[in-house]
């Protein structure tokens, strides 16, 4: 099943162990998933790591979802670096998060579609 979808077995024990994937029958060799159930599991994962941010907003990682910032909070600086093909400057905005005052950043350069 692991070589199947291309994920290594580590992962994949790792999955039932840490994050509840469920196996047909424990302490098996090797390990016996339900298709049905990792394909779930995976799009159920790949939902949850993908946060589509609207312009005004910012991911925070402790609340580990996408906030708004803080009105007056943010503000856009220079990182310092240089990025792509034209050798843009690289900024990214920063600010705090409205829910929980952290500091959220979202990096603005040529990869971003917005
Ligand atoms: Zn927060």
């Amino acid at each position: 099943m692991a070589s199947l979808l291309n994920i290594d077995r580590k992962t994949c024990s790792r999955w039932i162990r840490d994050e509840g994937l469920k196996v047909i029958e424990e302490n098996t060799n090797p390990l016996l998933v339900m298709g049905i159930d990792l394909e779930e599991f995976i799009k159920k994962k790949r939902a949850k790591n993908q946060f589509t941010l609207k312009e005004n907003e910012f991911l925070c990682f402790k609340c580990h979802k996408a906030v708004k910032s803080k009105i007056g909070s943010e503000r856009t600086i220079k990182t310092g670096k240089r990025i792509g093909k034209d050798n843009q400057e690289q900024f990214k905005k920063t600010g705090n998060c409205e829910v929980c005052g952290t500091e959220i950043n979202k990096y603005l350069g040529v990869s971003q579609k917005d």
